[in-house]
């Protein structure tokens, strides 16, 4: 191999492994769908514009209702922290206002004199609105299942969207139950 064969060989070479190198890294460092664009793309996939715009805005700005009945409140307001940084999937700031919430929490054992408060707030919420049973108590009564006083669950009295186990539950399991019911509003999972 002549000198200048040798040169182009080397050039072509070298070409080759930038080429490599240059995809490596577009694979390596290429922009993921975040959020923003995940949700956009089910916007595109979704009915009608205007029904898909509605939805997908309704299911990334949940706004839960700044309420707890017991113990597993505590969860809830860990929850709150930055720790878990909720916003990021628009689980947006407990609302002091039921006028202003759209997800209702049930942290806690339901005592029966509770239940018309509980009722009121609920219809007090604006439509279309959701429940989460966050915990043994909300859920089935938990410890207190052979109460006089307390409810065997809220889905006694309220439709309950999404139920968490635990007593208490962490409040990853409520990162992970609001996932789930804007995998329901999206019509992801079944009733
Ligand atoms: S589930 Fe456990 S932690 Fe939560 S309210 Fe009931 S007793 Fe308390």
């Amino acid at each position: 191999m002549d000198e200048i064969d040798k040169s182009s060989a080397e050039f072509m070479n070298a070409r080759k492994e930038m080429e490599r190198l240059t995809a490596e890294s577009l694979k390596k460092y290429s922009i993921k769908p975040n959020v923003m664009f995940g949700k956009l793309s089910d916007l595109i996939k979704s009915a009608g514009p205007t029904e898909g715009v509605i939805k997908w805005a309704r299911q990334n700005s949940l706004w839960p209702m700044q309420f707890g009945l017991a113990c597993c409140a505590m969860e809830l307001m860990d929850f709150g922290a930055a720790r878990i940084d909720a916003e990021r999937k628009g689980y947006l700031l407990f609302r002091p206002s039921p006028r202003q919430c759209d997800v209702m929490i049930i942290a806690g054992w339901v005592t029966k004199a509770m239940v018309p408060e509980i009722k009121r707030l609920y219809e007090q919420m604006s439509e279309p609105k959701h429940v989460i049973a966050f915990g043994e108590c909300a859920t089935c009564g938990g410890p207190w299942w052979e109460s006089y006083n307390i409810i065997k669950g809220i889905d006694q009295v309220l439709p309950v969207d999404v139920y968490v186990a635990g007593c208490p539950p962490r409040p990853e399991n409520l990162f992970q139950a609001l996932m789930k019911l804007q995998d329901k509003m999206g019509g992801k999972i079944e009733d």
